[in-house]
C-alpha cells in the first residue's frame, strides 16, 4: 500500500477548551520537531471552539498538522440553531470532518441517511469526510461484522461520485473497541477494511479502491499500533484516548520509528 500515505487523526471528542488545544497542539509541534511528514500524515479533530486557535496556531507556525472538525451540518445555513456548516469549516481552514462516528449515531440519532447528507456536505465544501463505520457487539458476536459494515457504507454513499469516492477516508471502528481499552486484533481490522476495500471496487472502480485510505479506530494505543499498521489493508488510525496526550499521540505518528 505504498501509495497510500498512513493518516494518523486525533478525535478529541469533547476534551481542551482553546486555550488548553493551543498548549496541546505546541506540545505536539515540538515533539513532532524532525520527524519523517512523508512517512505518517498528522490531523487533530478539536471541538469548533478550538478550530479558530488551532488554525491561527498551524498557520502562523507553518506547523505540518491537519486539522478538522467532530461535526458537520447537513445544511449550509439557515433556521438551524446550533449547527456549524461545511462553509464555515472550510473558512475555517478545516481539510477534514468526521462523519458517522458512533457517538453521534448512538447519542444524537444519526442515520445512514443523516451520515450520507453529512459526507455530501462536506464534499460540496472540498472538505474530506473521514467516514466511521463499525459493529456493535452482538453484530460481533453473531459473526456479521463484514455485512453490517458494509451496508453503512453503502448507506453513506449514496449519491456520493467516483471523483468524490477517490477523495474519501474511511474508519472501521468497531463500537464495542471504542474508548473500552479492548482493541480489534489485527486480523480483526484486516478483515473488515479489506472488505470495504473490495466494496469500494465494486460501488466505484479499481482506483478508488486502490487509493482510498481505511483507517482503523478503537483503543489504539503506542503499544497496540505497530501490528494494526502492519496489515496491508489499514492505512492509518483514528485515535481518541490516546491522541489527547502529546508524548502518546505522537509515539502514534512515529509508529514506524
Ligand atoms: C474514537 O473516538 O474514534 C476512538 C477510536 O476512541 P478511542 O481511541 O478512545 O477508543
Amino acid at each position: 500500500n505504498a501509495k497510500r500515505k498512513p493518516l494518523i487523526a486525533g478525535n478529541w471528542k469533547l476534551h481542551n477548551n482553546h486555550f488548553e488545544a493551543i498548549a496541546l497542539v505546541q506540545k505536539m509541534a515540538f515533539s513532532l520537531n524532525g520527524a519523517d511528514f512523508d512517512a505518517a500524515e498528522v490531523v487533530v479533530l478539536p471541538p469548533f471552539t478550538s478550530l479558530r486557535s488551532v488554525q491561527t496556531l498551524v498557520d502562523g507556525d507553518k506547523l505540518k498538522i491537519g486539522y478538522g472538525a467532530q461535526d458537520i451540518s447537513q445544511h449550509e445555513k439557515g433556521a438551524y440553531t446550533g449547527e456549524v456548516s461545511g462553509p464555515m469549516l472550510a473558512k475555517l481552514g478545516c481539510s477534514y470532518v468526521l462523519a458517522g462516528h458512533s457517538e453521534r449515531r448512538e447519542h444524537h440519532n444519526e442515520d445512514d441517511a443523516v451520515v450520507n447528507a453529512k459526507v455530501k456536505a462536506a464534499f460540496a465544501n472540498d472538505i474530506t469526510p473521514l467516514l466511521c463505520l463499525g459493529e456493535g457487539l452482538e453484530v460481533r458476536k453473531a459473526g456479521d461484522q463484514v455485512a453490517h459494515t458494509v451496508a453503512q457504507l453503502d448507506g453513506a454513499l449514496k449519491g456520493v461520485t467516483e471523483e468524490q469516492a477517490r477523495r474519501l477516508v474511511i474508519a472501521y471502528e468497531p463500537v464495542w473497541a471504542i474508548g473500552t481499552g479492548e482493541v480489534a486484533t489485527p486480523d480483526d481490522a484486516q478483515e473488515v477494511c479489506a472488505a470495504l476495500r473490495v466494496r469500494l471496487g465494486e460501488l466505484y472502480s479499481p482506483e478508488a479502491s486502490r487509493e482510498t485510505r481505511i483507517l482503523y479506530g478503537g483503543s489504539v494505543k503506542s503499544d497496540n499500533i505497530a501490528g494494526i499498521m502492519a496489515k496491508s489493508d489499514v492505512d492509518g488510525a483514528l485515535v481518541g484516548g490516546a491522541s489527547l496526550k502529546a508524548d502518546e499521540f505522537v509515539k502514534l505518528v512515529r509508529f514506524r520509528e
